[in-house]
């Protein structure tokens, strides 16, 4: 059965008294209007229905009325227009009838800016008497029938006339849902756009994890399929399944994470090199900006799986197979390797250094979701994304550093002068923490934080622009 979850607070005036409730009326019978409309009746409205066969339009709830489109409009002063853009025109030959009244443009496109002016813009000059309204067009006809409205609440609405708006705004609150005002008709075609945009903010960290996915991939093909097959004519194929996998996970988490925190170093740098934060940063740094906790996700996936990859390793045939034929050439010569304490110590050091730094990006995945991030205040998220990010990335290079062990940088590992993934991998996150050390030494933070509250180097007067809201934060 259908959830209604209008909000009481905004029904209109036929449900909190005995004045005549607000009619609307709704142009077109398909599945937007039809849904937007009933759900407006649940609410409390009068919806009167315009379409071009109302005989033949579908069932409606009894007390809704279906009519022509000149009559329906004759009706009402606020009308939706739930038609798609391609045919508007009909609406001149109205032109007359909907003079000075409300029009609510709820269309979208197929494609993003697929026409030189907005839907919206496009009405207005159809129609230029009618006060024009954007709206409605990020929620769908699916989410207003079944009343779960949770994931698609926002809507954002712009138009030229205050009052117009105003009262549009009004119904969309009415339905339960968040309007937001979006200001002059100019906006429409952003508005308009938003509903068609697939993921924007993942689009940069998943092509970035795919290129450095791929390059890890063919670095270790390189190493450790290609060169043993030449040297050794050893087939060491089987490595695709797990061992090459498991090597480039970790290489890609921990790169992932640092370059989370890559773009802040270098937005603290340019700010002070600046000597202002009143200027923009470059768009590229702005976006990467913009999508660092995407981007920590996708590290934090990664991390998961180099989880999972690495407690399977007891039970793989390869690994048993070494260790039996290392204890059987043992039996064999009569000889035990002798207990050393430091292999031991960097490998339970190595192994509580993975599991607390993952403990830590766990916990940072979680406060970054909505439902937790709300909950705290802002000096608490800085605290938890800022300096626990900086623990866990310290956790996780120092992880990675220990593994390498005693034979880090040994030239016996190189393979055609290549060194492991994992030597690879610690050049960003080393960089990273090399810059925030010097950041943070007296001489750099002190400037940095004048200038974060406002200070500026040069007092020359200059066209503000702020580079945004804290973002340059390390
Ligand atoms: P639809 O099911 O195809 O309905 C469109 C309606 O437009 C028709 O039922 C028809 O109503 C009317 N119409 C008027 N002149 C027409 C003509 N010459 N040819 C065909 N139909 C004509 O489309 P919809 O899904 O309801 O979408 C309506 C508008 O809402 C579109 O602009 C769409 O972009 C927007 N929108 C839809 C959704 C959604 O989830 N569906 C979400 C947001 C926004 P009559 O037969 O009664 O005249």
């Amino acid at each position: 059965m259908e959830k209604t979850s209008c909000n009481e607070t905004s029904l209109p005036m036929k449900m909190k008294s005995s004045f005549k409730p607000e009619t609307v009326t709704v142009f077109g019978t398909g599945d937007f209007g039809r849904s937007l409309g009933n759900k407006m009746f649940q609410c409390g409205y009068s919806v009167v229905f315009g379409s071009r066969n109302p005989e033949l339009s579908g069932l409606h709830p009894k007390g809704i009325e279906v009519m022509s489109y000149a009559e329906a409009a004759h009706r009402s002063d606020l009308i939706i227009i739930a038609i798609h853009r391609e045919h508007y025109t009909f609406l001149t030959e109205l032109a007359e009838e909907l003079q000075g009244k409300i029009l609510v443009d709820v269309s979208n496109n197929l494609k993003l800016n697929q026409y030189p002016e907005s839907n919206a813009e496009y009405l207005s000059q159809l129609v230029p008497g009618a006060k024009i309204v954007k709206a409605f067009n990020t929620v769908s006809a699916w989410a207003l029938q079944s009343g779960t409205l949770d994931a698609s609440r926002q809507v954002f609405v712009c138009g030229d006339d205050k009052e117009s708006k105003q009262r549009v705004m009004d119904i969309g609150r009415t339905l339960g849902l968040i309007a937001t005002d979006q200001g002059s008709l100019m906006a429409a075609k952003e508005i308009e756009n938003y509903p068609l945009q697939l993921f924007p903010m993942w689009k940069f960290p998943l092509y970035l994890s795919a290129g450095l996915c791929v390059f890890y991939f063919v670095y270790s093909v390189i190493r450790d399929v290609i060169y043993p097959y030449v040297y050794e004519k050893k087939d060491q194929t089987f490595a695709l399944a797990i061992s090459i996998p498991n090597r480039i996970f970790p290489g890609m988490a921990l790169s992932l994470l640092a370059l989370v925190y890559l773009p802040g170093i270098m937005a603290a740098i340019l700010q002070l090199y600046r000597g202002t934060k009143y200027s923009h940063f470059p768009k590229w740094l702005d976006h990467w900006m913009l999508c660092r906790k995407q981007l920590g996700l996708v590290a934090l996936a990664f991390a998961f799986l180099h989880v999972i990859y690495t407690l399977v390793i007891p039970i793989r045939y390869y690994v048993r197979w070494k260790l039996n034929s290392k204890v059987i050439n043992q039996i064999k010569t009569n000889k035990t390797d002798p207990f050393n304490t430091t292999t031991a110590w960097l490998g339970d050091s190595y192994v509580a250094l993975g599991i607390l730094g993952f403990f830590l990006f766990v916990l940072l995945g979680i406060t970054s979701l909505p439902s937790v991030s709300n909950m705290v205040n802002w000096r608490e998220f800085r605290f938890i994304q800022s300096k626990l990010g900086y623990l866990t990335l310290i956790l996780c290079t120092a992880h990675t550093l220990v593994f390498g062990g005693k034979r880090f940088l040994s030239p016996s590992l190189l393979r055609w002068y290549l060194p492991p993934i994992y030597v690879l991998s610690l050049i960003i996150p080393c960089t990273v923490l090399v810059l925030k050390f010097i950041l943070v030494m007296p001489c750099f933070s002190r400037p940095l934080t004048r200038i974060q509250q406002g200070w500026e180097r040069m007092s020359k007067a200059s066209p503000k622009a702020h580079s945004g809201n804290g973002k340059a934060e390390v």
